[in-house]
């Protein structure tokens, strides 16, 4: 299939476990309390009808992801990446964990510092503001634990990024966000918008009117940044800078999220989707929970993309695009939005404008734009 040929795939988004080890109250995950761990002969069958086919890159990265990663010990991740160079053939080069951190250890520290293995850090500011959505399963905040986590990977001098869930609570306090995350010393920081996605159903930011404030928030945070001396990099801007590089060198932005192949998601028991890694597991029972295969079943990635949930959820979530590309002078800077959003906030694929793009994607790029004194679109209502 054609799509096969065009398409490098970015991230291979693997579930070690859906478990996590606390309970945030904006998660988007449905099985957090589910212990189960990938098998040997899922993580065979990946090596062997995904890592070993075409789509796989020699950069590809493998995110262990959808559940606390460090919740499985590092030995099971070195088993893993064992199996999947005998199944597949080929040497893994890229891994990434993105961790609450609380579950660091020495050991985790030697395996965080091999070589290819990237680390990002969820932290969402001072103490107060962190604790109150992430929290144990007794409800007690683990700000204190995160931190202890980081301390010890500044210590070995393991590199890191971290992001940030903004909530309404948080626009109101940019300065003190901006100083917390800049003092656990992180490479680069990200700010995640809080949003409606997966089982996460509700977001403070829509009680609210969000854009002045979201704007506000930017301002204050990005004087913190500017005022700091080799200040860690804003996720927003650099991907600002290297969007407005892609148009001016005549090629629209591609959104991953929207890219069939792009990311490729396999579950705990070998379920297999794309687009969106949010999307695996949720209930949509017209996309068959948006799993289209599963290693144990399919001959390679080609079953997978001729299935008919593919082919369906393909269907709507390309409308979705092309009536963007009508209708949004940001088209050229978002290329089509985030299939998760889309679906979480209107219960469909072919939707154009959301809460979450309205905010994340057209007031920040803008907002960073008139701060930068650069154009991001032209004719653009605000
Ligand atoms: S900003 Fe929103 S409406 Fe515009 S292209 Fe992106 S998803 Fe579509």
């Amino acid at each position: 299939m054609s799509l096969l040929r065009l398409v490098d795939m970015q991230l291979l988004v693997l579930q070690p476990t859906p478990f996590c080890n606390i309970d945030c109250a904006y998660c988007y995950l449905p099985q957090r309390n589910d212990r189960r761990r990938m098998s040997r002969e899922t993580l065979e069958a990946i090596g062997h009808r995904i890592v070993s086919g075409p789509m796989y890159r020699d950069q590809t990265t493998i995110v262990w992801h959808a559940g606390e990663p460090l919740v499985v010990p590092p030995d099971w991740y070195r088993d893993a990446v064992d199996i999947l160079e005998a199944a597949s053939g080929r040497t893994i080069t890229h891994q990434s964990f993105q961790t609450n951190a609380t579950l660091i250890n020495d050991a985790w520290l030697d395996h965080l510092a091999s070589p290819g293995v990237s680390v990002g850090v969820s932290l969402d500011g001072p103490q107060d503001l962190h604790d109150l959505n992430r929290r144990d399963r007794r409800g007690r905040g683990t700000w204190r634990s995160t931190m202890n986590g980081i301390d010890r990977l500044n210590a070995r001098g393991i590199p890191f990024h971290v992001i940030a869930v903004i909530t309404r609570t948080s626009l109101d306090r940019p300065r003190e966000v901006a100083q917390a995350l800049v003092a656990a010393g992180p490479t680069s920081i990200g700010l995640n918008l809080e949003e409606i996605d997966g089982v996460n159903d509700v977001s403070s930011l829509l009680e609210c009117d969000a854009q002045d404030r979201v704007r506000r928030f930017l301002d204050g945070f990005l004087d913190v940044l500017d005022a700091t001396p080799d200040a860690p990099k804003l996720r927003e801007a650099d991907a600002l800078r290297n969007l407005l590089g892609t148009m001016k060198s005549g090629r629209g932005a591609r959104s991953q999220e929207n890219t069939p192949g792009a990311i490729v998601s396999v579950d705990v028991q070998g379920d297999i989707s794309t687009y969106s890694p949010e999307l695996l597991g949720v209930e949509a029972p017209q996309f068959n929970g948006f799993k289209f295969g599963n290693v144990h079943d399919i001959r390679d990635l080609s079953d997978v993309f001729l299935s008919r949930a593919f082919l369906n959820t393909h269907r709507q979530i390309a409308a979705g695009v092309a009536k963007c590309a009508r209708s949004c002078a940001h088209f050229p800077l978002c290329g089509g939005g985030a299939p998760s959003n889309k679906f979480g906030e209107t219960g469909r694929l072919d939707s154009t404008e959301t809460a979450f793009c309205r905010l994340s994607v057209k007031t920040v790029l803008d907002h960073l734009a008139d701060r930068f004194a650069v154009p991001a679109t032209e004719g653009t209502s605000r």
